[in-house]
């Protein structure tokens, strides 16, 4: 994440009691030997996932699958849903094989149960009266400005989801909650409270997929922040090269040297692609003044800048798209100081003054 999410985020309700549903069959199928009723809790989620056809298929597809697998395998897989439900401490030393034990048939058959808990069975009428609320709901709590706001915390180049004035808070649009730990990868969380976050549609749908926080993509170990704790928003700096020349280069780096927070930010660049999406949008620092600072003249844009050089508070970071970068492009210019601002804008006027004489020219022969 580049912001870490608000402390006073909420936790929705719905996966929490699935998560702990699951939870109970696990337990309950190490010592049942036949798919029955008691292996879901007496309260009101275990009724409306017994109740529900498709759910309770689901259910039963997995204990199917385990008792032809063994009761090692019921065990070992309740206590790997067991031990780690803590997320914030299997962020900071994860497990990475934790179904190594598991027959395929088994491990596709938890996957299915899980996904449909997710896709199907949270946005049931008898699972929304369990839970007091639906998922839209969760959603405008969670982007409350007093909360965690309208930007994406993994990018903060995105809203989550427009507002549209005169529509009431259950009809207004959402965004797409991201698993953290990709429910292909990591089933057993795929309705844990902790490990979903509404994330903006480039991040989650573009960029993350279902990469591994933990493993590359060739299979080495890697790690990632937690999201409710850690953030890049720190260790960034924005490095400004050959302002004087033609085309200035704008790149991301990290401020830190610390190995571990190195590995956390490299992982979360390359899940969300961080710095090629901040390098494409700053491919033109003439059209980004232009756009954002609008100036007169150089003296104008020295002043311009050091306005927008200020950090901003935090309302406007949970409001406004791009504001953190643009701050980091600012502050960054700010520094080179106004020598290589004002030969910078010298160019560009000749450059325009250049163009429009030519236009002049083939306009008036
Ligand atoms: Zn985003």
């Amino acid at each position: 994440m580049l912001f870490c999410l608000a402390p006073n985020t909420p936790k929705f309700e719905i996966f929490k009691l699935l998560n702990e549903e699951l939870l109970h069959f696990l337990e309950q199928s190490v010592n049942t030997n036949a798919f029955c009723r008691a292996l879901l809790t007496q309260n009101d989620i275990g009724k409306a996932c017994w109740g529900n056809g498709p759910t309770r298929a689901k259910y039963r597809g997995l204990f199917n699958s385990l008792q032809a697998a063994g009761n090692d395998t019921k065990l070992q897989l309740f206590e790997a849903m067991r031990d780690n439900q803590d997320l914030q401490l299997l962020f900071a030393a994860p497990q990475r094989n934790l179904f190594d034990f598991m027959s395929e048939p088994c491990f596709t058959a938890l996957k299915t149960l899980c996904t449909h808990l997710y896709c199907s069975t949270k946005g049931l009428d008898a699972v929304i009266a369990a839970g007091c609320s639906d998922i839209k709901a969760h959603f405008n709590a969670y982007r409350a400005q007093a909360v965690n706001g309208n930007i994406c915390k993994a990018c903060g180049m995105e809203k989550l989801a427009p507002f549209r004035a005169e529509v009431p808070d259950g009809e207004q649009w959402r965004a797409d909650y991201d698993h953290q730990l990709c429910k292909s990868k990591y089933p057993i969380f795929a309705v844990h409270p902790d490990n979903l976050i509404p994330l903006c549609d480039v991040c989650n749908q573009d960029a993350k997929k279902a990469k591994d926080l933990f493993k590359h993509k060739n299979g080495t170990e890697r790690l990632a922040f937690y999201p409710y704790t850690e953030g890049a928003k720190d260790l960034i700096d924005i490095v400004i090269d050959n302002l004087r020349d033609p085309e200035p280069t704008i790149t991301v780096n990290w401020n830190t040297q610390d190995a571990a927070l190195r590995d956390k930010l490299k992982t979360w660049d390359e899940v969300y692609e961080i710095r090629s999406r901040v390098e494409g949008q700053f491919r033109s620092l003439e059209a980004i003044i232009g756009d954002e600072l609008r100036p007169r003249n150089s003296a104008h844009l020295v002043s311009r800048i050091s306005d927008e050089a200020r950090p901003h508070n935090i309302d406007t970071l949970k409001r406004k798209e791009w504001a953190f970068w643009h701050q980091k492009l600012f502050r960054q210019m700010q520094k080179i100081g106004e020598p290589d601002i004002e030969a910078f804008w010298a160019r560009q006027e000749f450059t325009q003054n250049q163009a429009a004489s030519g236009a002049d020219f083939i306009l008036n022969g």
